[in-house]
């Protein structure tokens, strides 16, 4: 079988140093997003990978990566062609996250990825908002870099659940009030997706709203950032303190920010994170077979890459990490095709959520994507052994990147909790926000008591009652 490196993937005036593209889905891809993908091949050799390397050394925020996707066009990626944008699609929007973290910088590539996601929230609602349209044809021109404030530090990864949040109704608006504790491109972002308890809430916290914020209305501490990787990410914590904001801020109506989240940004960012952990898990493989091809052990003049065990790992990682890039294709494909090419327009209809429809296969996708780039790094890095422990190689730094993905919201833990109790128990054992007595438990904890212990336990939740 012939396995050749595909001469046709290039690396400026080289033939590119990884794997070739008969190990890439390019089929999934039509002829213009083929071609958009090499110029942004171009631009992540170019700009994008040096900018990387500078970004992790000192905790930067890759500006100039972002002014360079605006060149292409890619700030309006999912943008409809009469507000100024690419109007394209969900396939496209995962292989442009592919690509950028793959050949240019994981970092930029998470940065984008909540962009497009907060642009997704926006997109929606636009038909009805002409501060919105007003803001998304401005967007790629203007550098105009969104993103996503949702994490709250009183509740930590389960961001469905903004504790340290509240929003009023005002005469001429919206009084809100938010603490997030991780905000990827915190500080460096001109405009934020937020969520807060609803005006009405009353105690509620199933009752939440969706606002749009600009720069000037928030605090951020941009300084404050430092992790182990994604250090371009700049993801610090964020502070709204009761700004008053215009009626036409809000993102959907009141109390319908699940009907928002589950709808846009959660699906895109489920769908173009995977993309991103895809294209570090394949990064981590062209690195590692650039290395392992390369060092030769001069006492038996075998390269590395000559051990069966170490190609065991390769074979392994390739068709683990192709899986996922499949299960990530397919998906894109099928929101494609629900929602004739991400046309906007379709959701003039109110009734209209085919994404959502969806939401236990992103995921499952984000578990497997998010396992898989980490259980790689691990591989290159034994693969590659002392070399690879070493920044010179980049393999150092995109193991410390892939690490994110496990972590971020919502978290493996959180996912395998999510999907277990979802296929065992059904949707109502979910409770999200903590509504639900557990029967089951209270039952047993009553049937421990003695008579005694049962009577004080009555009085208590009488007088309780009563308050
Ligand atoms: C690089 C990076 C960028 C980020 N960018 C953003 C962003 O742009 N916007 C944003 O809103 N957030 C962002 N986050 C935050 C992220 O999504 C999580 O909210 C955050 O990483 C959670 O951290 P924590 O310390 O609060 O974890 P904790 O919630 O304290 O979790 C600690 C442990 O408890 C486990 N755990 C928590 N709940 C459960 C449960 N119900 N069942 C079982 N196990 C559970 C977790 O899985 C984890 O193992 C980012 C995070 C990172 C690392």
């Amino acid at each position: 079988m012939e396995t050749n490196k595909t001469s046709s993937k290039m690396w400026g005036k080289d033939i590119f140093w990884g794997l070739g593209y008969e190990f890439d889905p390019q089929w999934t891809l039509s002829k213009k997003q083929l071609e958009l993908q090499k110029d942004l091949i171009k631009i992540c050799k170019d700009i994008i990978r040096p900018q990387s390397i500078e970004c992790d050394k000192n905790l930067t925020f890759p500006k100039q990566s972002f002014i360079a996707l605006s060149k292409l066009g890619l700030l309006g990626l999912i943008i409809p062609i009469e507000l100024g944008g690419l109007g394209e699609n969900h396939t496209c929007a995962a292989m442009v996250a592919e690509t950028i973290a793959r050949y240019g910088c994981p970092s930029t590539a998470m940065c984008y990825v909540m962009h497009i996601a907060s642009l997704s929230a926006l997109l929606l609602h636009a038909n009805k908002n002409a501060a919105f349209r007003n803001l998304l044809s401005r967007v790629n021109d203007e550098v105009l870099i969104g993103t996503i404030a949702y994490s709250d530090p009183s509740t930590g990864s389960h961001a469905w659940f903004p504790k340290s949040s509240n929003s009023q109704e005002t005469e001429n608006g919206w009084k809100v009030s938010k603490k997030a504790s991780w905000v990827t491109s915190g500080g460096f972002a001109d405009w934020y997706l937020i969520q807060t308890t609803s005006h009405e809430f009353e105690g509620n916290y199933s009752k939440l709203s969706c606002y749009l914020v600009f720069k000037d209305e928030v605090t951020t501490y941009p300084g404050l950032w430092n992790g182990l990787g994604m250090r371009g990410n700049q993801s610090g914590p964020l502070e709204i303190n009761g700004i008053e904001i215009p009626k036409d801020r809000i993102v959907g109506k009141p109390n319908e920010a699940s009907k928002t989240n589950n709808e846009s940004p959660d699906i895109f960012y489920l769908l173009c994170s995977s993309a991103c952990w895809n294209g570090v898990a394949m990064g981590l493989i062209d690195l590692g077979a650039k290395h392992t091809t390369k060092k030769k052990h001069e006492d038996i003049g075998m390269r590395i890459a000559d051990y069966p065990s170490i190609q065991d790992y390769f074979g392994e990682m390739i068709a683990e990490t192709n899986s996922c890039r499949m299960n990530c294709f397919f998906l894109a494909n099928i929101l494609d095709i629900k929602t004739d090419n991400c046309n906007w327009n379709l959701h003039e209809n109110n009734s209209f959520f085919p994404r959502s429809e969806l939401m236990i296969w992103f995921w499952q996708l984000k578990l497997n994507c998010t396992t898989n780039v980490s259980n790689n790094s691990d591989k290159v890095l034994h693969a590659c052994g002392g070399s690879g422990y070493k920044p010179e190689l980049e393999v150092e730094r995109y193991l410390r990147d892939s690490k994110a993905g496990w972590i971020m919201a919502p978290t493996n833990e959180v996912l395998k909790q999510l999907l277990g109790k979802l296929s065992l128990l059904g949707p109502e054992s979910l409770d999200a926000w903590n509504q639900k007595v557990n029967e089951t438990i209270l039952q047993n904890e009553i049937n421990k008591m003695n008579k005694e212990k049962m009577r004080e336990f009555g009085e208590f939740l009488i007088k309780k009652a009563s308050f």
